[in-house]
C-alpha cells in the first residue's frame, strides 16, 4: 500500500533504525540525516518516513506530508547556518536517483554552479 515500509528499501531501514545513519533533524514525519558519500560541505538528505517512490508520488499521495519535508529542509538549513542552498529531487535513473524513497538533497556551504553540470 502507498505509503507502506518497503523491505527492500535502504531508506525505510534508516528510518526503522536498523541502518545505521547521522541523523541530524526527525519530526513525527520525517527524518534527516548526512549523506554517506557528500558533494558539499552541507549534504543532508530529507525524507517523509513514509516510503514513496519519488517527489510526484508523494506530492500526489500527501500534500500536507510534501509540505512538511519542504519545511524540514529549510530547518535543516537553519541549523547548519546555510544562506543559500540547493534543494535537489533527483527523479529517474537518467537524472541520478539510485535510492527509490523520495529524498531531497540540501547542498550548501560552496560556491553552487548553475545550470548544475
Ligand atoms: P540519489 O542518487 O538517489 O538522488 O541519492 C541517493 C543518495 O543516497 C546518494 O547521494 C548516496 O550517497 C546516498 N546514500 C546511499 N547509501 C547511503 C547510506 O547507506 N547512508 C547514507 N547516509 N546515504 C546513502
Ligand atoms: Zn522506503
Amino acid at each position: 500500500m502507498a505509503g507502506e515500509p518497503q523491505d527492500d528499501c535502504l531508506f525505510c531501514k534508516i528510518v526503522a533504525g536498523t541502518v545505521p545513519a547521522t541523523i541530524v533533524r526527525q519530526t513525527e514525519t520525517t527524518v534527516a540525516f548526512r549523506d554517506i558519500n557528500p558533494q558539499a560541505p552541507t549534504h543532508v538528505l530529507v525524507i517523509p518516513k513514509a516510503h514513496y517512490e519519488n517527489a510526484a508520488a508523494l506530492a500526489a499521495a500527501d500534500p500536507g506530508l510534501t509540505a512538511d519535508v519542504l519545511r524540514e529542509a529549510q530547518a535543516v538549513a537553519d541549523e547548519e547556518k546555510l544562506d543559500s542552498y540547493r534543494l535537489v529531487f533527483n527523479t529517474g535513473s537518467g537524472a541520478g536517483q539510485t535510492v527509490w524513497h523520495v529524498h531531497g538533497h540540501i547542498l550548501g556551504g560552496r560556491g553552487l554552479e548553475w545550470p548544475p553540470g
